[in-house]
Formats: structure tokens, C-alpha cells, sequence
């Protein structure tokens, strides 16, 4: 919606139009919402939106993210979960006639059949200023359930931006680093303190853009045996990989079978799940099928 500019974004207007409708910030849903407009730029400049997108919020608050997306992209349509947001919404996105919003529960939405309907189920992106008390489940129910995405821009707790990104060896190396990397390249564009949103949050946060892959970048016969061994490798950090896949026997894994794969990929037996990369482990998980006890 070109020609319109956005009003919000600031500490002013953001104030006046929550005193306009006595809004209560619900602690509950994470409620922080961004009032410096070089953050908002910072955001659409990352998510790179152009006039050909269809764009995905997810929790719009008072709309002020709302108002620069839909400035710059095709269409919008944002799902917010707090029903007192609704009459703000409806005020704040007047004059923007290309901005839809559904009033749910994010993880209750089919996003697969959202973009299919919007867009034909060509990829839409997806940007937002996340609930941090759910970042996790709502960024791999995207991925997991397979919705088109061309990418995912995100504002998340700055340690969570830190554990997608990060690599093997490095303390912040984890499940989720290897979750995000199977699906997507991620690329912190951004950090922004807390004194950028309203109320304060008590973290840090970052701008993360997930760039998702049109094929994953390794290929592993058992997709879901590889992110059950990725799981287990992780859950006791200190263990070696050894203890740690024989520690749940649903995976079938004894830890002679893992000492044999380990020495047929010339790695030692003391190996730690964090210093394997996500190729060592779709070919672990490839190796481990030929010997499984079931
Ligand atoms: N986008 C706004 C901004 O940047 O100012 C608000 C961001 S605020 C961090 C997170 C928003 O997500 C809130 O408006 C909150 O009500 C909404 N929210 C929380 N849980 C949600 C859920 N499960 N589904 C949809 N929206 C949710």
C-alpha cells in the first residue's frame, strides 16, 4: 500500500493510541511492542519485501510492524491472539486496504492452507516481532509443517538468535541450531536492546532472517531418525555420543552399534554429540539404519 506512511513506532503515538482504548499489557502473551522506527526499517530492510510479496505476521500487537509491511509488501495478513488488540487493529491499519487480520492462537492456524488461499501456495514470508515465550514451537511448526516460505525474518531472545546460528563446537551449539540449519541459512541481521520495546523486556533480543533452503543441505534415508538421534545427542551435553544415543533404547541404538559407525567414520569413541556437523550426523544416522535392532 504505497503512499500510506506508518504512524506508530514511536513512544508517543504508541502511547496515546494504548490510552485511547485503556489497553492492559498481557504478561502472559509476551506483549512488548517495538517503538523505535530505525529497529522497524532494520527489519523490513532484512526481510527485503517487495510489492510482488505476500507476508505472514504473527502477532501484530497495535499494528506498528503491521503498518511498515504493509506499506511494502503485496499483502499482509497477521494473526494475533489477544481479542482486545482488535479494535487498536482496526484503527491503527485504517486506510491500509491490503492487511487482513485473524484473531487466533498462531499454532492453531493451518499456515500451509493460509498461503495456498493468499497466495496461491507460492512462498510467502514471514516476519515478525515474536512471542518469546513460544519462539521455538512456532518457528519449526513452520518449517516442520512444511508451509511455503521463502524466508523467515523474526525478532527473538538474542541467546535463541545465538543457539540457530551457531556451529559445532561453540557452547551455543545445540538441537535447535541443527533443527534451524536443516531447513534454513540464518543470519543475524541485527541486535536491539531492550529499551527499544514497551514495556522493557528483561533479555536482550535479535533480528534473525532464516533464509530457507529449496532442499535440505544434506540428504538422511530417515529424517525422522535423524532428528530423534540429533534430540538424544543433546540431551545430557556432557555425555559422549556412545552414552548418550544408548540412553534411549526406543531408538534401538546400542552402543556397539554406535562404536562400529563411529570407527567406519574415522571418529573417536569419546566423541560429544556438539562436535558433530549436520552432515556427520545425516551420515551417522544413514550408517546407524544397516545395523538397527529392529
Ligand atoms: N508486532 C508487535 C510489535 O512489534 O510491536 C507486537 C509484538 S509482541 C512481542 C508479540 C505479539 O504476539 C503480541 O501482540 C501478542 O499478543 C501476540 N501473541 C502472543 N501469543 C500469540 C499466539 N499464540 N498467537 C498469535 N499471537 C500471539
Amino acid at each position: 500500500m504505497a503512499g500510506l506512511t506508518p504512524s506508530l513506532g514511536n513512544p508517543q503515538n504508541t502511547i496515546e493510541i494504548l490510552n485511547k482504548y485503556r489497553f492492559v499489557f498481557q504478561k502472559k502473551y509476551g506483549q512488548n511492542f517495538l517503538i523505535d522506527s530505525h529497529v522497524l526499517d532494520k527489519i523490513i530492510r532484512a526481510a527485503e519485501i517487495t510489492e510482488e510479496d505476500y507476508v505472514v505476521e504473527i502477532g501484530p500487537g497495535i499494528g506498528t510492524m503491521t503498518q511498515y509491511l504493509a506499506a511494502a509488501a503485496k499483502g499482509v495478513t497477521a494473526i494475533e491472539i489477544d481479542r482486545a488488540l482488535l479494535p487498536i487493529l482496526q484503527d491503527t491499519l485504517q486506510g491500509y486496504d491490503n492487511v487482513e487480520i485473524i484473531n487466533e492462537d498462531v499454532l492453531k492456524v493451518d499456515l500451509r492452507k493460509l498461503a495456498e488461499e493468499k497466495h496461491g501456495g507460492r512462498p510467502v514470508k514471514v516476519v515478525a516481532n515474536l512471542p518469546y515465550y513460544i519462539t521455538t514451537p512456532i518457528i519449526m511448526g513452520l518449517f516442520e509443517k512444511y508451509v511455503p516460505l521463502s524466508s523467515v525474518t523474526v525478532m527473538v531472545q538474542k541467546e535463541v538468535a545465538e543457539r540457530m546460528q551457531a556451529g559445532p563446537g561453540s557452547k551455543d551449539y545445540g538441537a535447535l541450531s541443527l533443527a534451524v540449519q536443516y531447513y534454513a541459512k540464518p543470519y543475524v541481521a541485527a541486535n536491539v536492546p531492550p529499551n527499544c520495546f514497551m514495556p522493557r523486556p528483561k533479555v536482550g533480543s535479535a533480528v534473525i532472517r532464516l533464509q530457507t533452503y529449496e532442499q535440505p543441505p544434506v540428504k538422511a534415508k530417515d529424517e525422522a531418525l535423524l532428528f530423534a538421534i540429533i534430540r538424544a545427542s543433546f540431551n545430557q551435553r556432557r555425555k559422549t555420543l556412545q552414552n548418550g544415543l544408548s540412553h534411549v533404547p526406543e531408538l534401538g541404538i546400542s552402543k556397539e552399534i554406535t562404536a562400529k559407525v563411529l570407527t567406519e567414520m574415522g571418529l573417536p569413541a569419546s566423541v560429544r554429540g556438539e562436535a558433530l556437523t549436520l552432515e556427520q550426523f545425516a551420515e551417522l544416522t544413514d550408517r546407524v539404519l544397516a545395523y538397527r535392532q529392529f
